[in-house]
C-alpha cells in the first residue's frame, strides 16, 4: 500500500479545519490503493486552531500535527510539514477549501499513472478578488517572469501533488527567504497543471493584506532574480552619459556666448532628480544585503513546539 500526505498550514483556522477535514478525508477515502495521512502544520495560531487539531487526531489516527512556535509565515509552515511528511507522494493545500480536494484523484493520476513527478493546480480566472488586486497580481507575474529565467507561473496555487524525491529535494532548498512558487519551479521535475476555476474561502478570512502581499511579491522578485542590480548599474550609466554631454554642451555655449550662470533652478532640480536615482539604487544594493543577511546567520526556517497524532505519541520540543 502507498502512503500519501497531505500537509496543511493552518494560521487561525478555527472555523475551516474541520470543514476541510471532512472534505478531503471524504475524497480520500476513495483513492484507490493509498493510505491517506494528514499533516496540519498550526502556524502559531492565536485562536482555536490547535485543540481542534488535537481533538481531530484524537479521533483519526491518520491525522497528525505540528505546533511551531510562533507565527513563522506559510512558507516555513509548508516547509515544515514537508519535512515530517512520510509518504511515497506528499500534496500540499490551503485549510481554506480554495483548493478543492475534488481534484486529488486527478493529481494523484497524473504522477501514479501519467508518470509526471509533480501535479500542480492553477486557476484561470481570479474571480471573487478585489479587481485593483487583481491587477496587480498580473503586472507582477509579468514582471518577475521578464526579470528571472526561473518561470513562475501566473494563477499558480500552492496547491500540488509531488512525488518523494521533489518533496525532498524543496525541503533540501533551505533557504530563509522562501518564495515557494518559484521554489516549486525552480527544482525542476515534470509538472502538469491542472486548471480550475478560483474558490472564495469557506470561512474565516484572507490572511493576506494587500501590503502583505506587496512585501511577498518584492522578496519573490529579489529571491529569484539578481535583474533589480543591474537596474542600479544601468540607470548610473545612463546619467554618466548625459551628463557628459550635458557638461560638453555646457563648454561650448561658454565659449561661444559667455555668461552662462543662468538656469540655477533647472539645477536644482537635476540635482534632487539625480539624489531619488542614487536613493533608489542604494535602496536595491540595500533590500540584497538585507536578505544575504538574514541567510548567513543560518537561523532555522521555524521552530517546533510540539508535535503528535499518528500513532498517537506526543512529543514536546
Ligand atoms: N497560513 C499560514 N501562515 C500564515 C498565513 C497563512 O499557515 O502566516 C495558511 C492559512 O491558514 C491557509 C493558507 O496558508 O491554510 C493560505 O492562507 P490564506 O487563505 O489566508 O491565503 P489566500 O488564499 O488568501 O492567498
Ligand atoms: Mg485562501
Amino acid at each position: 500500500m502507498e502512503r500519501l500526505s497531505i500537509v496543511v498550514p493552518c494560521f487561525n483556522e478555527e472555523e475551516t479545519a474541520e470543514h476541510f477535514y471532512q472534505a478531503a478525508s471524504a475524497v480520500c477515502a476513495a483513492l484507490p490503493g493509498v493510505e491517506t495521512e494528514f499533516i496540519f502544520v498550526d502556524d502559531g495560531s492565536r485562536d482555536r486552531t490547535l485543540p481542534i487539531l488535537k481533538e481531530l487526531a484524537g479521533r483519526d489516527r491518520r491525522v497528525r500535527w505540528l505546533a511551531l512556535s510562533r507565527n513563522f509565515g506559510k512558507e516555513a509552515a509548508l516547509l515544515a510539514g514537508l519535512e515530517h511528511a512520510r509518504g511515497d507522494y506528499v500534496a500540499v493545500m490551503d485549510a481554506d477549501l480554495q483548493d478543492p480536494p475534488e481534484l486529488l484523484p486527478q493529481l494523484l493520476e497524473a504522477v501514479r499513472g501519467e508518470g509526471y513527478d509533480c501535479a500542480a493546480v492553477r486557476r484561470v480566472d481570479r474571480k471573487g478578488e478585489p479587481p485593483i488586486r487583481s491587477w496587480f497580481a498580473r503586472q507582477f507575474y509579468k514582471l518577475i517572469n521578464k526579470m528571472s529565467r526561473t518561470e513562475i507561473v501566473d494563477g499558480a496555487r500552492d496547491y500540488r501533488l509531488m512525488t518523494r524525491q521533489m518533496a525532498d529535494a524543496v525541503a533540501r532548498l533551505t533557504e530563509y527567504n522562501r518564495f515557494s512558487k518559484g521554489i516549486f519551479s525552480w527544482v525542476g521535475f515534470r509538472t502538469k497543471w491542472v486548471e480550475t476555476e478560483n474558490v472564495e474561502r469557506a470561512a474565516g478570512e484572507s490572511k493576506w493584506s494587500f501590503f502583505k502581499l506587496l512585501l511577498y511579491a518584492l522578496d519573490g522578485i529579489i529571491a529569484f532574480s539578481t535583474a533589480p542590480l543591474a537596474v542600479a548599474s544601468v540607470l548610473g550609466l545612463v546619467f554618466c552619459v548625459i551628463a557628459f554631454f550635458a557638461i560638453i554642451f555646457v563648454i561650448v555655449r561658454q565659449l561661444l556666448w559667455g555668461g552662462s550662470a543662468f538656469g540655477w533652478p533647472s539645477l536644482v532640480c537635476i540635482i534632487l532628480f539625480l539624489a531619488g536615482v542614487q536613493l533608489f539604487c542604494i535602496g536595491i544594493v540595500g533590500q540584497y544585503l538585507a536578505k544575504t543577511y538574514l541567510e548567513v546567520k543560518k537561523r532555522p526556517i521555524y521552530i517546533l513546539r510540539e508535535s503528535g497524532g499518528g500513532s498517537g505519541d506526543e512529543k514536546q520540543g
